[in-house]
């Protein structure tokens, strides 16, 4: 019996694992896919307090290293139900069963869906949700980005240095990112805009060859001929193993009190995966660190 589980290794859930397991609470940490979360698909990160310009995958290696020096165990798996037993939970995995005092919740989110015609067809054959991930792809050729907010214009930044150019598509006139990143996109000779418009459609026969957007004002339709499109128009909460606790409204949130804890007793939930107004590291890390805290309190 374990005090603590905690699923999901993004920085919400690393730095839980450091003050829990440094507290001296037996914690383990369960994750589908690469240490860091999204971090670790980021590519530069200017904004973490101590790491003035640090890549995504160096500061992922960095926490994950931090996060188990105190003894957390890190295990393989991909969580697909907590049940609830009143003093414990037991955390079922596709590999394995664990139980615990406690668990914490912080599987972050997944990227949003634009719905346009062709993007399920062609997804991993020109579109892509991710561009650290698949831009090495389409180095040297011409990409556009869907999105106008912090992650879509740091994307077209980084895009912008192995692609021919970069074309981003937003829907509306201005961006909803930070003005820093705003000016820095703006001063790249080779990023174009289509504003003020949306996405009718991604076309090609078995790859990407094109985007026909539709100005919103104009009703002009614009075809514009790219090999790759990077999605970037918002997020879901990943919640879906959760739904059975009775935790999830219909929208996919969790709701929590100010300690972080759920309405089901133990059961904590910390980063983007919650229901907040900002999304990012040094957010995700406060609330690795209110809930590891609350649970300390709780079973000291
Ligand atoms: P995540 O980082 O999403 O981690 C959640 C983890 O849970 C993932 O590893 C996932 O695999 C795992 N998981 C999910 N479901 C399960 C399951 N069922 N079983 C097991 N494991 C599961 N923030 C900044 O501060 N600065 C930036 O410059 C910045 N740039 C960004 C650029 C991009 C392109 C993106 C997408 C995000 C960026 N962010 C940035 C935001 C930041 O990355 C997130 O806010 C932060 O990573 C959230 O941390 P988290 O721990 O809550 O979730």
């Amino acid at each position: 019996m374990l005090d603590l589980i905690i699923i999901g290794a993004g920085p919400a859930g690393l730095t839980a694992a450091i003050y829990a397991s440094r507290a001296g609470l037996s914690t383990a940490i369960i994750e589908r896919g690469a240490p860091g979360g999204k971090m670790f698909v980021t590519h530069e990160i200017e904004n973490y307090p101590g790491f003035e310009n640090i890549t995504g995958r160096e500061l992922s290696q960095t926490m994950h290293k931090h996060a188990l020096k105190f003894g957390a165990q890190y295990e393989y798996g991909d969580v697909k139900e907590i049940v609830d037993l009143g003093e414990t939970k037991k955390v079922i995995t596709n590999m394995k069963e664990y139980e615990a005092k406690r668990v914490i919740i912080a599987t972050g989110t997944e990227n949003k869906k634009l719905g346009a015609p062709g993007e399920e067809e062609l997804q991993g054959a020109g579109i892509s949700y991710c561009a650290v991930c698949d831009g090495n792809f389409f180095r040297d050729r011409d990409v556009a980005v869907v999105g106008g907010g912090n992650s879509a214009l740091e994307e077209a930044l980084y895009l912008a240095d192995i692609c021919k150019s970069v074309t981003i598509i937003h829907r509306r006139q201005e961006f909803r990112a930070e003005e820093y990143i705003v000016n820095k996109v703006k001063s790249r000779e080779n990023i174009n805009f289509i504003l003020d418009s949306n996405v009718k459609s991604f076309n090609g026969e078995g790859k990407l060859e094109s985007v026909t957007t539709v100005n919103k004002n104009t009703k002009e339709e614009t075809t514009t001929e790219v090999a790759g499109a990077f999605v970037y128009v918002g997020l879901i909460p990943i919640t879906s193993p959760f739904t059975d606790l009775g935790i999830v409204d219909e929208r996919g949130n969790i709701k929590v009190d100010e300690r972080l804890e759920s309405n089901v007793k133990g059961i904590f939930v910390a980063g983007d995966v919650r229901e907040k107004d900002l999304r990012q590291i040094a957010t995700a890390t406060n609330d690795g660190a209110i809930c590891a805290q609350n649970i300390i309190n709780d079973l000291k």
